[in-house]
């Protein structure tokens, strides 16, 4: 354990943060709101291409507000991927409404139109509709739109972006966080950007995002006294965040590009070894590639991902098997699923190697070094 420690996707900052930073300081807006929050919620409205944002605490309360504003209710059913963090999810259950899990295509590792239909019709038959589908665009791939936007359209369900993991992502020449009637952007500091932790609501509606920013805000009526008319949040982002958040919104497009080059270098390096794969990019679009996913088929390539995962720990570098499905989790294990094994077996095979976009050529090569031992060990 003498190296350095090689993180996965650790922060990296800009050089522009301090200044903007010592601006709020110098200002005295270092209150929840201010100038830096309008700010960034408009640099981030024009560079998704997306009508209003509010800027909040994490994409974890975005998705929270997105699912109030929906009226998801005791009992309402939300269709959601299964293939995701639990952040995806936990919203849902927190406004009282039943996840139903569906599964990816193994083409994207998103929510596969498919199976979205097939529960789409079924439900429709037996009368019922669910309040929201929440489509993950997972680890910066975006979900396949078009798709899922047209049966979401038929069958009168409202659409979730969860871009999270997606900022600075491409869908058929448009950027992720604008496909559905609500986008989550996450700003945590594992993120592809980070403002410490943080996170943004989208929508073209601006009656959304309007009382999207009354309920973070305590839900607190125009008066002058502290009058309440509905149950609030304390979700705003800080002022001093937002110019963090700011000065790493300005390095964005090198950060994709640095991500995507990891991307490339890791395959370039262990694409031939045998039984060892990479997440697929899909035709309709560009990916952040904010982790770079790699495949381990234990039979070809002679030892697990987990094998590879132990040699990585033990050379001090932090890699991740792939999200846990949902539908496997204990917590969830009452919720009903829709579609087959793919994510699960993603799950059973997948690794995250360490994909910072600071990661240098020599880190990079370590992590390289260190597989290849394992391969030729196997
Ligand atoms: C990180 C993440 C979230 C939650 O964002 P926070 O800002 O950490 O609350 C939600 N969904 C996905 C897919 C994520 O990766």
């Amino acid at each position: 354990m003498s190296e350095r420690r090689l993180y996965l996707s650790p922060p990296h900052l800009s050089g522009e943060e301090q200044g903007l930073v010592a601006e709020a300081f110098a200002s005295n807006w270092i209150a929840p709101l201010g100038p830096h929050v309008d700010a960034f919620e408009k640099e981030m409205t024009d560079y998704v291409g997306v009508g209003h944002a509010a800027a909040l605490s994490s994409g974890t309360a975005a998705l929270h507000l997105a699912m109030r504003l929906l009226g998801v209710g005791a009992g309402d059913e939300v269709l959601c991927s299964t293939f995701t963090f639990s952040a995806s999810v936990n919203p849902i259950v927190y406004e009282g409404g039943r996840p139903v899990l569906v599964d990816c295509d193994a083409a994207t590792w998103t929510m596969d139109p498919n199976f979205l239909e097939d529960e789409l019709r079924r439900l429709d038959a037996a009368g019922r509709r669910p309040k929201a589908v929440v489509a993950v665009d997972l680890y910066g791939q975006c979900a396949d739109y078009d798709a899922i936007g047209a049966l979401c359209e038929r069958y009168g369900v409202a659409l979730v972006e969860d871009a999270a993991e997606a900022l600075g992502s491409v869908y058929r020449g448009k950027r992720a966080g604008r496909f559905g009637r609500l986008g989550v952007l996450s700003f945590n500091g594992n993120k592809i950007i980070t403002t410490s932790g943080g996170g943004m609501l989208l929508s073209d509606e601006e009656p959304l995002i309007a009382k999207a920013r009354f309920l973070a805000t305590q839900a607190r009526e125009a008066a002058a006294h502290y009058e309440h008319r509905e149950i609030g949040f304390n979700y705003r982002m800080s002022n001093v965040l937002a110019a963090i958040g700011r000065g790493q919104l300005r390095v964005l497009p090198e950060r994709v590009a640095a991500r995507r080059r990891n991307f490339r270098l890791y395959v370039e390096a262990l694409g031939d070894l045998p039984g060892v794969s990479f997440m697929p990019e899909a035709p309709y679009g560009t990916a952040n590639r904010w982790l770079t996913c790699v495949l381990i088929d234990p039979k070809s390539f002679g030892a697990t991902r987990e094998d590879v995962r132990l040699a990585l720990e033990r050379e001090n570098i932090e890699s991740r098997p792939l999200w846990k499905p949902m539908h496997m989790q204990p917590v969830f294990s009452g919720c009903r699923r829709v579609g087959g094994d793919v994510s699960a077996s993603l799950f059973e095979n997948g690794l995250c190697l360490p994909s910072g976009s600071a990661l240098r050529d020599e880190d990079r090569n370590r992590v390289v070094d260190r597989i290849k031992v394992v391969a030729r060990q196997a």
